[in-house]
């Protein structure tokens, strides 16, 4: 069984080609800059050279027609019809508290998904008009929705509900929804198998660092609580996203600066986070080169980061009630070693501390915590694509 996973994003699509047989990928890629001058395609066939497609890509469904191509392409392709796809996963942002599990797209699922747009407006549209390209270009193929935020769904009504009146939940389903909901699932079994324990015996941090960012706490297999919230600007600080700060901040700097709405939520999404504190990059990889140079901002971007990290994992870990073990993972998280040592300084009083030797390590899962550490910490690289492949082929073998 093959299984083509897709994930669009606003201007972006990523996609893994994946066959169920050994969970291998047999291609993977990403087009990127959809609708946007320059965009490019890159397709990554297994056991062959990457190439990479410059084009005019103006919107999702070319950008899905060129990775069709792409697979089935004489000389970089990977099968030699699209027959060979047995089913597409979709990862979906944002469906409210209408689904818990992935689930199989109908047209009612499809209705549900623009019901919903207001609560993802950048990734809902795009998530449907991937999946009505798919149903053009694979007619009778069936397709499955991985929502982003079913893995929160098991949050308790403390943990999601603003303080704010309540009307505005009723009316306007304003709550903590909760995203990455994908990699932290998968994040926390894995790490569970790690301890050798059975999920539901154990309290962990999910610490799901990249460009974007989240924690969730994870108590005996389910989420109780995670950072982000109606939307994924919520929590730690960001590679561009500001996080949690004063709401207050907005109309005062509107006023001060003149700026529209519009341009405070550009400000806050796309010009904050660690960006906007360094004014070096969103990326760490240059943060962490300027403030070895001697910047200072870009120190201080890092310490900033670094703190709003730590300071939820003792909350998360107070919430929990006690916590086992913590996770690193994506980008940022399975691959700074100097981060996750940033992230742990300190936090002997509650029972961890890294070792810098075990803590050397990069992209593969590892505990890094000293030995007999109470609180255990590992680096655990996340894999959202598996994760939906393996979700659709369960709904599809229902
Ligand atoms: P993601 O969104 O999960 O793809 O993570 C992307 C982010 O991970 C980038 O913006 C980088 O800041 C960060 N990252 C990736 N590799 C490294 C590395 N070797 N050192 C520090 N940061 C990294």
């Amino acid at each position: 069984m093959k299984i083509l996973v897709l994930n669009c994003g606003s201007s972006s699509l990523k996609y893994q080609l994946i066959n169920m047989a050994d969970e291998s990928a047999v291609a993977k890629g990403l087009v990127e800059r959809i609708g946007i001058e320059g965009s490019i395609l890159v397709h990554e066939p297994e056991g062959k050279d990457k190439v990479k497609q410059t084009a005019d890509i103006k919107n999702h469904s070319i950008a899905i027609k060129m990775v069709l191509d792409a697979l089935t392409d004489a000389n970089h392709g990977v099968i030699s019809s699209l027959k060979e796809i047995d089913a597409v996963g979709h990862r979906v942002v944002n469906c409210g508290e209408n689904f818990s599990g992935p689930t199989l797209i109908t047209p009612e699922v499809k209705k549900i998904i623009k019901d919903c747009f207001d609560l993802a407006p950048l990734h809902n549209p795009a998530n449907l008009i991937g999946i009505e390209a798919c149903e053009e270009l694979m007619p009778g193929v069936p397709q499955v929705m991985v929502l982003d935020t079913a893995f929160h769904q098991t949050m308790p009504k403390s943990s999601y509900i603003y303080p704010i009146p309540y009307e505005a939940y009723e009316k306007h389903g304003v709550r903590r929804y909760g995203f990455h909901g994908t990699s932290h699932r998968y994040v926390a079994e894995q790490t569970a198998m790690l301890m050798n324990k059975d999920p539901k015996d154990v309290n962990i941090i999910v610490c799901h660092l990249g460009n974007g960012g989240s924690l969730s706490a994870v108590k005996g297999g389910k989420c109780i609580d995670t950072t982000m919230g109606l939307t994924p600007l919520e929590g730690i600080a960001m590679g561009t996203r500001c996080g949690d700060i004063d709401s207050a901040i907005l109309p005062f700097l509107m006023e001060k600066e003149g700026m529209t709405i519009e341009q405070m939520m550009d400000y806050l999404n796309k010009k904050s986070g660690v960006l906007g504190v360094s004014g070096v990059s969103s990326d760490f990889r240059d943060i962490e080169e300027a403030a070895n140079s001697g910047n200072e901002r870009a120190a201080l971007a890092l310490d900033v980061f670094a703190h709003t990290v730590r300071k939820f994992i003792g909350a998360f870990a107070a919430v929990l009630g006690g916590v086992d073990a913590i996770a690193f993972t994506a980008g940022l998280g399975e691959n700074s070693i100097t981060m996750r040592a940033k992230i742990c300084e300190g936090l002997e009083f509650f029972g961890t501390a890294i070792d810098p030797e075990k803590n050397n390590v990069r992209g593969k899962n590892q505990e890094i915590s000293v030995d007999g550490a109470k609180v255990k910490v590992f680096v655990v690289p996340t894999n959202e694509e598996l994760i939906i492949a393996r979700d659709t082929k369960a709904v599809c073998s229902k």
